[in-house]
């Protein structure tokens, strides 16, 4: 999806009451890319988004393994540089500080990390790792800073007398104290927290969300909160942003995001969480395949591959939903083997006749379409589809399933819509006039 879509119209959606705004992103992209010889695309792995994050709020952001929330959270406390767009701290575009400048700023802004082991130096005592950040920016005199760690150690806590010893002789939930300890040194305002509770015994999850919530209350703390666990989300964040390869799909107020989903994709998610009581019948949305390569995005909407309110052309709309569902695969199936590298033994072996590494296409129609009643019609262009992967054509089989069976949803790129009245922003076409809601949609068909 081109990056520059949602430019102007999130200056008018995404923005609540100027004077609470504390972060402002706009359109930001980070791109990894891998250096190689030959160019190559790069990983967009944040590929436009814009929000605010009001002071003293906790923003959760939540979406699968992959989708990028982790190097969002990076890229907005500056350890990952931007690729475009721009991040705004109180007015100060921040991706344009360098040396002393950036320096000063990045007290501001910390990071607390999943796993405390990995961010935790072992040969270091615990006063020495939280202190550090105080001698690198050499903060007062030395015993002002020992005093400020046993202070900070009990702020979290620990006792005084733990200074002199080592992060092993601790629990999981004392080391992610230390880390928030450390995190907590230079005052920051704001602060990103990566899962920070995720690689704890759930006994001390709850402990560690206090020790959060109380330090945010007594210091006015922003938060980022990236997570995968949805109930805690639900749990501790004032607004929710809801990630997918790279796109920020909707976002606002978390108890509304929670009962009312506007989003297709929040549908999906939410709909995955298990419902505590087995005797509650819950609805659960299977999604197929696995999210798109953020290498290699979808045109039009980043969850078009997936979506099960994917809007469709009028004459497949009573097409039944478990042969739709089979020409969505067929479409993947058609763009991995379009993207595949063919080996050289497979481009030999296709010379001298024998069979690819690839299934043949009546393999994968047996597979795909096998226990189906095709229609004639749709059968017809499956014959045409089949012609062309035949002659290893699969561009033009893909021309043909888009003509044919695509919609807006796979050719142009959605536009945030405003969804509430309390600035919740859903990316879907399915929110133009015209369309049925997708919420709508998904009742229709019973997911
Ligand atoms: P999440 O935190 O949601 O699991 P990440 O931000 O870690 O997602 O990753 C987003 C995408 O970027 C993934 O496809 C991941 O493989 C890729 N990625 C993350 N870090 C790097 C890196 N340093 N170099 C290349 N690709 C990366």
């Amino acid at each position: 999806m081109s990056s520059d879509v949602t430019q102007s119209q999130t200056q008018s959606v995404v923005s609540p009451d100027d004077e609470d705004v504390m972060v402002r992103v706009r359109n930001l992209r980070t791109y990894y890319d891998d250096n190689s010889l030959f160019g190559g695309n790069p990983v967009k792995a944040v590929d436009g988004v814009s929000f605010d994050i009001k002071r003293g709020e906790t923003l959760g952001l939540v979406g699968e393994s992959g989708c990028g929330k982790s190097t969002l959270g990076r890229t907005l406390v500056q350890l990952e540089n931007a690729t475009g767009g721009d991040i705004q701290f109180d007015g100060t575009d921040i991706t344009t500080l360098s040396g002393k400048e950036m320096q000063k700023w990045r007290r501001n802004a910390q990071m607390v990390f999943q796993d405390p082991d990995s961010s935790l130096n072992d040969r270091m005592t615990v006063g020495e790792i939280v202190r550090e950040p105080l001698d690198v920016h050499d903060w007062k005199t030395p015993q002002e800073r020992r005093q400020r760690v046993r202070e900070l150690l009990e702020t979290v806590g620990l006792r005084q007398e733990h200074y002199y010893r080592y992060p092993h002789q601790f629990s999981g939930g004392q080391r992610q104290r230390i880390g928030i300890a450390r995190t907590l040194t230079l005052e920051p305002e704001f602060i990103v927290l990566d899962e920070p509770v995720s690689a704890l015994d759930v006994s001390v999850q709850a402990e560690v969300i206090n020790l959060l919530e109380d330090l945010q209350s007594e210091f006015g703390l922003t938060y980022l909160f990236i997570a995968h666990d949805l109930s805690v989300v639900r749990h501790i964040c004032d607004r929710v942003a809801v990630m997918y390869l790279g796109h920020i799909m909707e976002i606002g107020p978390t108890e509304e995001l929670f009962t009312d989903p506007s989003n297709p994709y929040t549908h999906a998610l939410l709909s995955a969480i298990p419902e505590p009581d087995p005797t509650v019948e819950k609805s659960r949305i299977t999604l197929h395949g696995t999210p798109p390569n953020p290498r290699y995005p979808p045109d039009g909407c980043p969850f078009s591959t997936r979506c099960p309110a994917r809007i469709r052309p009028d004459e497949y709309a009573d097409l039944d939903d478990e042969l739709w569902t089979q020409l969505t695969t067929l479409r993947e199936v058609l763009r991995e083997r379009h993207r595949a590298e063919r080996t050289v033994r497979d481009r030999i072996g296709e010379l001298l006749g024998r069979e690819s590494r690839f299934g043949t296409i009546e393999e994968i129609y047996d597979e795909l379409f096998g226990d189906f009643e095709v229609p004639e019609k749709v059968q017809t262009v499956l014959d045409d589809i089949a012609d062309d992967v035949r002659d290893s054509d699969e561009a033009a089989a893909l021309e043909t399933i888009r003509a044919e069976f695509g919609s807006v949803c796979e050719s142009e790129s959605p536009e945030y819509h405003g969804v509430s009245d309390t600035g919740r922003i859903s990316l879907c076409h399915r929110h133009q006039e015209g369309y049925r809601s997708p919420a709508q949609v998904l009742e229709d068909r019973h997911l």
